[in-house]
This record gives structure tokens, sequence and C-alpha cells, in this order.
């Protein structure tokens, strides 16, 4: 790694204001060559809940317009060395460089959005039926909040529950995948640069996420947990944190359905499912993860997107024309085969898959499944790699029963000109977004989240800072 600023590579942890080393410390891969790229200190979990305790008060206590001000300053450092931060994210991450300078323009805009909605949060003066009587409703921070992130998007996932955060008064301890921690304490070196105060960002990197969710989620001066990740792991934080009622968001894995309708601009579909589908090699939650096509228009859809399919190219991050990347980890890999030979066996056909002639790195091949249906392990679950599942509908009625059936509930796609039907379809998924026509739906200007098993809680948008804002109301009696 060539960057600009070398000082952006930290491998100790951030407490207090302070890198904190330590003599225990675990390996981050690039996940491209298989080669070691860091080694991470494994932090003190007290010492960073204890320094964002001290700081939670007087940061509370900032005015908006400093917050504000601080959220720019780090906007505009993240922007700077974006080229910097994307060959980071890539070496750990393993996305193409294109796709990280995109994640890393994403990740910005949050700070920029959140830097905006600080100055906005207001209360309200409510009418009375007593003489004399006030009724006001404050809002205030909710207090320290602990934040969980994963390795697929390890900048816009930190700034997405951080900006809002610090927008809203609330001091956190970020605990970033131990997969790519690397990102995360880069950004953090620069928020350091912007001038946060000390404490009120605590980044603790650790290979034992397990007993750092246990001492988040028992700690009875953390406020609330914002997580993002696995659908199982959601629902053990959920468990722990019950004991001291936090507040929680998560956003949990998601299923999503691209229904196809044989009057749609199928040009556009294609394009449109292609950059859901294969967006971060497939690895992303909102990542189309069963493509629905009506059957009168199964040949011609289905020959497209393979012609699109086999444009792909394959290879590390850091080569110019690449588009798919190498999977996390090796577990990714066997997990992205064994649902594919699983479909298969249950009689999906195989209509496409790339070769690849890469010695190392876990990379998976571009794969076209059809005749796939709801009962296979592939329907039911994030694929989480870079294989497409068509599967057929005759009526718009099993379309809708077909994409609802699902313990999952984040995105949708349609894709049709009948402007009843998306009225239709819009009120009837069971979903918290919907892309109609098209797939872009990650903007810091849209509340991101989903319903049923994607968990709950807004990022992103007007909604994301009422996530860290909680309500008081005074009754003055005169
Ligand atoms: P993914 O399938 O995306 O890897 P995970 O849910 O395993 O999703 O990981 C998302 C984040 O949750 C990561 O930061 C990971 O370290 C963390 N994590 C994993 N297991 C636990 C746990 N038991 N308690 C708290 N955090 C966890």
């Amino acid at each position: 790694m060539q960057l600009a600023n070398p000082e952006l590579l930290r491998t100790d942890s951030f407490i207090a204001g302070q890198w904190q080393s330590a003599d225990s410390r675990f390996s981050v891969i690039n996940p491209a060559t298989e080669q070691v790229i860091a080694q991470v200190a494994e932090a003190d979990v007290d010492a960073a809940i204890s320094a964002a305790v001290a700081a939670q008060r007087e940061f509370a206590n900032s005015t908006a317009s400093e917050r504000a001000a601080f959220l720019l300053r780090w906007h505009q450092l993240v922007l700077a060395n974006l080229t910097d931060l994307a060959q980071i994210l890539t070496a750990e991450a393993g996305k193409p460089l294109q796709e990280a300078q995109a994640e890393i323009r994403y990740a910005a805009s949050f700070i920029e959005w959140f830097a905006a909605e600080a100055l906005r949060v207001t209360g309200d003066v409510l009418a009375t039926s007593v003489k004399g009587q006030r009724l006001l409703n404050l809002k205030q921070p909710v207090g320290v909040v602990a934040a969980i992130t994963p390795w697929n998007f390890p900048a816009a996932m930190v700034t997405r529950k951080l900006a809002p955060a610090f927008a809203a008064g609330c001091a956190v301890v970020l605990k970033p995948s131990e997969l790519t921690p690397l990102t995360a304490l880069a950004l953090a070196y620069l928020a350091d640069q912007a001038g946060i105060p000390k404490g009120v960002l605590n980044v603790i990197t650790s290979s034992d996420a397990a007993t750092v969710g246990q001492a988040l989620t028992r700690h009875p001066q953390i406020a609330k947990v914002t997580f993002t990740g696995s659908t199982a792991v959601g629902k053990l934080l959920m468990r722990q944190c019950a004991d001291t009622v936090k507040r929680l968001s998560l956003e949990l894995g998601g299923n999503a359905p691209a229904i196809v309708f044989a009057d749609a601009d199928l040009a556009v579909a294609v394009q449109a499912v292609m950059a859901s589908k294969f967006r971060n090699a497939g690895q992303t939650c909102v990542c189309v993860n069963r493509i629905l096509v009506e059957e009168s228009i199964a040949a011609e859809f289905s020959a497209l997107l393979q012609k699109a399919i086999l444009h792909l190219v394959t290879g590390p991050g850091v080569t110019p024309s690449v588009q798919i990347g190498p999977l996390i980890n090796a577990a990714a890999v066997a997990k992205v085969s064994q649902l594919v030979n699983d479909a298969v066996a249950a009689g999906a056909s195989l209509s496409y898959q790339a070769e690849l002639a890469l010695e190392l790195g876990y990379f998976y091949p571009p794969t076209l499944l059809e005749n796939v249906t709801s009962a296979m392990r592939i329907s039911q679950q994030e694929i989480f790699g870079p294989v497409a599942t068509i599967q057929l509908f005759s009526t718009a009625e099993e379309a809708l029963q077909l994409a609802n059936d699902s313990q999952s509930g984040l995105a949708a796609y349609l894709f049709t000109k009948d402007t009843q039907r998306i009225w239709h379809f819009s009120e009837q998924l069971q979903v918290g977004m919907l892309g109609i026509n098209g797939s872009a739906i990650s903007q810091a200007h849209i509340p991101f989240g989903g319903i049923k098993s994607s968990g709950f809680g807004r990022e992103g948008s007007s909604y994301g800072i009422e996530e860290y804002l909680q309500l008081k109301h005074l009754c003055w009696a005169n």
C-alpha cells in the first residue's frame, strides 16, 4: 500500500483521544492475496467505555453548532484523504478500488448530512387543558452509544452510525469488524484531526467479538447499542441488552427479491439487477438475492442477464479493470459453494459459471442459476456472493407471495411500467425499502432499514438522528 499520508494506517486502538498499543495483537488479511497486512492491538474495552462515559456529559452540553462544525471538518478531511482511505479499504475488504472510492464518498455523505441535521433538532410546546400549565417536549442525546459494524462496508457503516450519534451529542464506543478494522481506525485518526473532543470517539479493535459484545451490552452506562450485521448476532445482542433495557437499532440480513414483469424495460431491469446483485461481489444486505421473472419473458431475460454476467471481470480489487473482487474470507467462499451445490443437487440448473485462473485469494466465480425454487436454501438465506438465481412466476399474486415468503424484510426491487401494479406492490411488499425500476437505494437522504427479521430503526435521512435522541416531557405547573 503506497499511501500519500502513511499516518492513516493505524494499528492501535483509539481510546480517550490516545492510540493504545497492546502486546496481544491479531492479524488483518488481504482477501485478494491472503497476506497479512497488519497486526492490530487487542483493545481494553473497559477503558474505552470509561472514556466515553467520562466524556458524555460535557459533549451533551456542547452546542449543535460546535458539533456541526466538527462534523464538517471531519467530512472535509475524509474527502481530502479519499484515495488513501479507498486503498486501505480495498486492502482489507477486497472490493474494487472504484467501489471503495464510491464507498468513501458515500461514507462522507453521512457526515455532511448529519452535520446539517445537528442544527435541526427541535422540541415541542404543546397545548394544555389546565390553566397556567405549560407543556414542553425536549429532545436530548440518549447517552453513550456502542456501535458494532460489519466488514462489507468498513467506512460507510461506521459513519452512518457515528455521524448521527455525534450530531445528537452522544459519545461512542465503536467496535468495527475484526476483519476490517483499519478503515475505522483511519476514520478515527481523521476525526481526531478534525478536533473531536477526547473520549467522544473510542475505537476498540478486537478479535474476540463475543466477549466485547457482552461487555458492551451489559454495561449499565451504555445507553444504546446500534448494530449492523447478521441476524443471528442481532438476536443475540437483543437478548443481551434486555437486562439493562438498552435502546437498540438493528440492521440485519436481507433477502431482497427483484420482481421483473413482462412489461418492464428489460434493459433497465438487467442493468439495475446487475448493479445490485454484483455490488461488492454480492456482499451487501440489500443485494438482489432472488430474481423473480414473469414466465413469458424468462428466456429473453436470462439471455440478457447471462450476457451481462459473462462480461464481469474478477480479480484483485487494485487491478483497474476489475469489477468483482474476492469474498471476505475462505469461509465465505465455502458457504457460497455449498449453497450453489445444494441448489444444483435440488434441481437448479447452472446456466453459467465464469472460469477463474487466480491462484491466491478468496474468489468465487460469477454464476447464474436457473430453475431455482423457494424451497432451496439459496432462496431462503443471504447468498453474499456473486451468484444470480432466477425463479419464475406466472401471476402478479404469485410474485407477491414469493417475494414476501421470507423472514427478512429489508429491500425489494420492482420492474414494471404498470402504475396500478407499482402502487399495489408498494403497499403490499413486506420490506423497509423498495427500488422501483431501479436499484440505487443507498443515499444519505433515505431512511435505510428493514422490518421483520431484518431489524428495526432507520439510518440516514431526517429519521436517522431520532435513533440517538430521547424525549423528555416537561409539565410546568405555572
Ligand atoms: P457478518 O455475517 O456480516 O460477518 P456478524 O454479525 O458476524 O456479521 O458481524 C458483524 C459485527 O458483529 C462484526 O463487528 C463482528 O465482530 C460482530 N460480532 C460477531 N459476533 C458478535 C457477538 N457475539 N457479539 C457482539 N458482536 C459480534
